[in-house]
């Protein structure tokens, strides 16, 4: 990597800093040839769980393992209808109907990009009818029970998960919060009166430990944080063929687990991961400062007061954004797109019947969404040429002030 590019994301760096530690949990799990489970997985399971505030932490392959696994735990299966966003990564959906279960969409709010609470409650309302006798939520269309919702508290920043919470109890739904996006973010909740970690405000939760993550694995890992005992017990057997004790299985489960090697790593980047996130917060209100400097403060990301984002992805808008990520590209600047195509509109889930116009909130967004270059490393330097690069292509297009006010929403 060349000294005057800015990469859309740093691994070599972060990982340049560690290598001595990271190097020495590799020899300690050559030393006991201890690969799979034991001691490094449990160590990693308990810190973890204290980091998200949670009683319980079980460690699986991935972010979707976490998810399917969360999920089948709960109880959701064939015949259920789960909601979550379709502004997302498709590994939440997937998880949903991996389980047998089928996904509906609840629309974005424009200014967060998660789940808008008011749609939640217009679907519940509207497109679902109570049955009298077992007082379960069906959708009056699918004529399928309703059972869960998935938030994703995506970007690093918590869904509105108070009204959230207040429409599950109300209509009895199981919430699974996709956390794979915010290790470390926070929500208040006015109803407890009290800031709470993302990952310890629903039923269960699941994190991906996907290298790029905000904390990341050097490979492949995941895992579910809940404070139900029996779920994470069950999430426990899911990852590892149905068994808790060897070859007697009560259950057909997945071949799941957290390996001892990225176990260790993640113990070793978790002491770093609140000055990792520190740093990111940091760096975001540094753009949004250089970006009202450049008379551009309209394209920084809604903060609401009732989120501690951790800024996974710093997303702005911009009309025109081919052209916007052309000229970066041209100034040695990486960005990318989460996401271009909403998951109504992919291939995989044409099945689901949905078309253009179902979902214009994210549809709009997936349209104007550009990510820039975040993460710990990002220096003063590189964003104030990351916003000359904005600015410098803003004001080149016809008419800046029109650009500046469909950011504005
Ligand atoms: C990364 C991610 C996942 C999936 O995690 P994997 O570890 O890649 O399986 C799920 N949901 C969201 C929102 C993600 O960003």
């Amino acid at each position: 990597m060349t000294n005057n590019k800015i990469p859309f994301l740093d691994l070599v760096t972060l990982h340049e800093e560690l290598k001595d530690e990271l190097s020495s949990v590799f020899r300690r799990a050559l030393e006991t040839a201890g690969f799979i489970g034991g001691p490094m997985v449990e160590e990693f399971e308990s810190k973890f769980a204290a980091y998200c505030t949670t009683q319980h932490c079980v460690g699986v392959g991935s972010g979707t393992d976490a998810l399917r696994f969360a999920l089948i735990a709960a109880g959701i299966g064939p015949g259920a209808i789960v909601l979550t966003v379709p502004n997302t990564f498709i590994a939440t959906a997937e998880a949903i109907s991996q389980t047998g279960a089928r996904p509906d969409f609840i629309d974005i709010d424009e200014r967060t990009y998660n789940m808008d609470p008011r749609r939640l409650a217009w679907y519940l309302a509207s497109e679902c009818v109570i049955d009298a006798n077992s007082g379960v939520v069906i959708n009056r269309k699918h004529l399928m029970p309703v059972r869960a919702i998935v938030p994703v508290h995506l970007y690093g920043q918590t869904a509105d998960m108070d009204p959230i919470l207040e429409l599950a109890e109300r209509y009895r739904l199981v919430v699974i919060e996709d956390a794979c996006q915010a290790h470390g973010a926070k929500s208040f909740s006015k109803r407890d009166n009290c800031w709470k970690k993302a990952g310890s405000m629903g039923r269960a939760a699941a994190f991906s430990f996907y290298p790029g993550k905000n904390l990341g694995a050097c490979g492949e890992a995941g895992a579910v944080t809940t404070n139900d005992a029996a779920l994470a017990q069950k999430v426990r057997m899911l990852r590892d063929h149905g068994q808790n004790r060897k070859y007697y299985h009560e259950f057909e489960g997945y071949n799941g687990r957290l390996d001892a090697i990225q176990a260790g790593i993640l113990t070793v980047k978790l002491r770093h991961l609140r000055r990792w996130n520190a740093r990111r917060r940091i760096a975001a209100a540094r753009y949004r400062q250089l970006l009202n400097q450049a008379g551009l403060g309209e394209l920084a990301p809604f903060a609401p007061m009732r989120a501690k984002a951790v800024y996974h992805l710093y997303v702005i808008r911009v009309p025109d954004r081919d052209g916007f990520m052309r000229h970066l590209a041209e100034a040695g600047i990486g960005t990318g797109i989460h996401y271009p195509v909403p998951l109504h509109l992919q291939k995989a889930y044409e099945w689901l019947g949905y078309k253009a116009g179902d979902f214009p909130v994210t549809e709009e967004a997936a349209r104007e969404i550009v990510s820039l270059p975040m993460f710990p490393q990002l220096t003063e330097e590189q964003q104030a040429r990351v916003v000359a690069g904005v600015r410098g292509f803003l004001s080149t297009t016809t008419e800046p002030s029109t650009a500046q006010a469909a950011a504005a929403w």
